[in-house]
């Protein structure tokens, strides 16, 4: 057999055109918003109690399709997953210096939540096949301060959620999933992101559906789904007209999503399992292609879940292949396998954790009396996640693209003409 020279160095690339963009958004949701254009009441909201607390017509439609779909009792929208988290930390009643574990390897959005309410973030190490928060690192940082666990379903699997469900029941800690990567896929039949006391999805512009900005927040409490209706809108304003008593956190944000944005969501809601299931056939062919290399480990979804693949996840053994990590994206980059990176850098490890600065510049919440102990941010406390990050984790960012069959075709002769000439990038290290 032949092997073809790598673009690298100098030979033709295995993919001569960049793929089509992602792109879900078309005629139907073009027409829902002309409507509410000519209408000119882009939203509905009032921040006081009144019918319009729970916003216009379009806000509730799309918040009751998303009830029907998700199998929960309340849905919220927000105008961000980011909003939508920091409402879930308030409506759960955090106290100012109580923990929240959470696992570094996922985007900052999730750990920034439980800080904007003065708690502290407790870093967990992650499981190294489906990269979620590992429930036996999670009970190795329970304190008498833990409140309660983020969870977050990254690239699109689920977290192992009896697991970490039975740690809270036994701690009585509350759980709130960031399930962002991971809309319309199952845990044991049900909806990933339901399990929890509240979770949520985004619908940013990278992820499967989206409005351009926004997110949904889920529950099956009906005093968290009163909680976070308030955070959503003006709580402080709302609270004594309503007859809310408990003023735990009610200290409001506008957080409304506006009608144009949920009639684009309704048409989007309609798309996702389609969309889902396209992502999962694109991948599962990309598997089928790439499991046999050597050196290389395909995603592993565990039998009672489905994947949304918001990010493709290898592994790579570089002891095994020889080549770093670094040297093999460049080679697939030059045959042009575009979105591929080293993961997240893990959160705990950003300035704002390293040198502990946060609320103003005196280390508010971590020298303040609120925290009574000294949390440990430095390296080496989450070995997993940071050493996927350093050397081993190679993701192919899925949602940047439109896959057709003969796509991921290209994609695997790519990867099947680096790794043939593996000894060659070894002379380049
Ligand atoms: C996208 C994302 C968020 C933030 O969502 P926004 O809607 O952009 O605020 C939070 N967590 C995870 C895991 C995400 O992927």
């Amino acid at each position: 057999m032949t092997v073809k020279t790598l673009a690298l160095f100098g030979g033709s690339k295995a993919i001569p055109e960049p793929f089509k963009r992602y792109n879900s958004i078309g005629q139907e949701e073009l027409e829902s918003v002309k409507s509410i254009v000519e209408s000119g009441v882009l939203s509905q909201f009032l921040g006081c109690w009144d019918p319009d607390f729970y916003g216009g017509p379009k806000v509730q439609e799309f918040e009751r399709q998303c009830e029907a779909y998700f199998g929960v009792k309340h849905a919220i929208t927000v105008n961000s997953w980011t909003s939508g988290l920091i409402a879930a930390v308030g409506a759960i009643g955090i106290e100012p210096g109580d923990e929240v574990i959470v696992s570094p390897w996922t985007m900052c959005a999730s750990a920034t939540a439980i800080l904007m309410w003065n708690a502290i973030p407790v870093f967990a190490d992650i499981e190294p096949e489906t990269f979620c928060i590992n429930p036996s690192s999670i009970e190795k940082n329970i304190t008498p301060y833990t409140k309660a666990i983020l969870a977050i379903d990254i690239f699109g699997h689920s977290a192992d959620m009896d697991a970490i469900m039975d740690i809270a029941e036994r701690h009585g800690l509350k759980v709130i999933s960031d399930t962002a990567q991971a809309p319309g896929t199952l845990y044991k039949s049900q909806k990933t992101g339901t399990l929890a006391h509240v979770g949520g999805y985004s619908l940013n512009y990278h992820k499967h559906i989206h409005t351009g900005e926004g997110g949904l927040l889920v529950t099956n409490d009906d005093d968290i789904a009163e909680r976070l209706q308030l955070i959503r809108n003006h709580a402080e304003a709302v609270v004594e007209d309503k007859g809310v008593h408990n003023l735990t956190n009610m200290v409001g944000y506008n957080f409304r999503l506006g009608e144009m944005e949920c009639a684009i969501g309704i048409e989007q809601l309609k798309k996702l399992d389609d969309l889902v299931a396209g992502r999962q056939r694109a991948a599962e062919r990309l598997t089928a292609g790439l499991h046999e290399l050597e050196g290389l480990r395909t995603p592993i979804v565990n039998p009672d879940c489905t994947h949304a693949y918001y990010m493709y996840p290898l592994i790579l053994d570089i002891d095994k292949l020889g080549v770093s990590r670094t040297r093999i994206i460049e080679a697939l980059a030059a045959e042009g396998v575009d979105g591929l990176a080293g993961g997240y850098v893990n959160v705990h490890l950003l300035p704002m954790y390293q040198q502990k600065i946060a609320f103003g510049s005196k280390g508010f919440p971590w020298t303040s009396d609120i925290c009574r102990r000294d949390v440990n941010y430095t390296k080496g406390i989450c070995p997993v996640a940071e050493g996927l990050h350093d050397s081993s984790f190679l993701g192919y960012e899925m949602c940047v693209y439109e896959l057709t069959d003969t796509d991921v075709d290209l994609i695997i002769q790519a990867f099947k003409k680096v790794w043939a000439n593996i000894e060659k990038l070894k002379l380049v290290e």
